[in-house]
């Protein structure tokens, strides 16, 4: 049996599914190692900071603090409509005040290490560093009717997924629900303060949210669903849910809670294979949840909400892209309320794989739509500048 963090054996239900999804770990060294790893990686809680508390947190911080209850509301409009990433910017409020907040909850932005930007310009990906020296990454793509930021859930991930540069590295710790919200307002101030279009595209507000950077979203759940619905709340970011996606290796516990939440947040499944030979070679969470246990899931998820899945299909060069791959592909998701989200591979630093060329990425897709499958090719971006997940970490350290 496995322990909560403060030893009492877990509750039946999601508190039991949580503690289950936080003790995987699947990169291959020795499981006695990698479990004190793992333990010690998720111990590893940082101080709270300003950005952890929503609204309600902040007010009644605020009143124990013996300030009338607006000031909380001007904090928030300072952090959510300006983009303050310093209690100092905060000019209409008591340097009092300030002090005393500063003292219990810092403000303590997300320090750059690195930030690159695609020759194209549309592609901008930072590199960060968190309290504790841990890093992560986050990207900002320009698009002429949008602007999407990948946010990053985990320092480093725990999936160890082959094509991925992240899986590499292993868990390093989930991220608090302040340091997943400071991505994107890192990003909401670069579009609000900067007058270049050309460096903008004309967007002056973050339009879309992905939950596609470095580590596996529903992993760490609850910090996760904290983030969305400050992100969602009107008086802070106000983005519809239909803005948001997050992907998964496809946990099915954390699917069918998924699945029960308020707001109708997108759901993006990583698949990368239809067959449990492949998929457990390219990911190996498929030991534990094999394709007919994820797509059980997923049958559930759609017959709950009547959302239409998204699967994500990384295509790797003679590895998952034949025409017989796609053809097994449209098998398996045959009758499902879904779309297919076919994404050739970014090459990774280090890896003999390569992604698919464009005959080969036609003709898989012409594949699927003889069988009428549902699909697109997902445009790459950044591709000069390692914008997979992982990729501007792993090239910096190795530079
Ligand atoms: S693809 Fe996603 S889940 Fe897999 S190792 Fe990379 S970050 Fe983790």
């Amino acid at each position: 049996m496995s322990f909560t963090e403060t030893g009492r054996p877990p509750k039946d239900g999601f508190e039991r599914d949580l503690v289950e999804v936080a003790a995987l770990n699947l990169p291959k060294a020795t499981p006695t190692l990698l479990n004190s790893l793992n333990k010690a990686a998720l111990s590893q809680k940082p101080e709270e900071t300003l950005l952890d508390l929503d609204l309600d947190e902040l007010t009644t911080l605020i009143k124990e603090l013996g300030q009338p209850t607006f000031r909380a509301k001007q904090v928030w409009g300072w952090l959510y409509q300006n983009f303050a990433d310093a209690y100092a910017e905060m000019n209409n409020l008591p340097n009092s005040l300030l002090e005393k907040l500063s003292a219990q909850v810092p403000l303590a932005p997300l320090e750059v290490v690195t930030e690159k930007v695609a020759y194209d310009g549309q592609t901008r990906k930072a590199l960060f560093r968190l309290s504790g020296g841990a890093e992560i990454e986050t990207v900002l793509m320009l698009y002429a009717d949008r602007a999407t930021v990948c946010v990053s859930t985990q320092a480093g991930c725990a999936m160890a997924c082959s094509f991925c540069a992240t899986g590499q590295l292993g868990l390093t710790r989930n991220l608090q629900p302040g340091e997943i919200v400071q991505q994107v307002l890192h990003f909401e101030r670069f579009l609000s303060r900067t007058t270049d279009p050309r460096l903008t595209l004309g967007h002056k507000r973050i339009t879309n949210l992905v939950f596609m950077g470095m580590g596996e979203p529903l992993a760490n759940y609850l910090n996760l669903w904290k983030a969305i619905r400050r992100f969602h709340d009107p008086q802070s970011l106000n983005l519809g849910a239909r803005k948001m996606t997050v992907s998964t290796v496809g946990l099915p516990q954390m699917i069918r809670r998924f699945a029960q939440e308020d707001l109708p947040i997108n759901l993006a499944i990583s698949l990368h294979a239809a067959n449990d030979t492949l998929r457990g070679s390219m990911m190996p969470i498929n030991h534990r949840f094999p394709i007919a246990m994820l797509l059980e899931a997923c049958r559930e998820y759609i017959s709950r909400t009547n959302r239409r899945l998204s699967f994500e299909y990384t295509l790797v060069r003679e590895v998952n892209d034949s025409p017989a791959a796609a053809r097994e592909l449209a098998m398996l998701l045959r009758g499902m309320l879904c779309h297919v989200n076919l994404i050739p591979m970014n090459p990774v630093p280090g890896s003999s794989q390569q992604g698919s060329d464009l005959s080969r990425v036609r003709a898989f897709q012409a594949e699927l739509e003889r069988f009428g499958i549902p699909n697109s090719v997902r445009s790459e971006k950044g591709r000069d500048i390692q914008a997979a997940c992982g990729q501007l970490k792993v090239e910096y350290n190795l530079s």
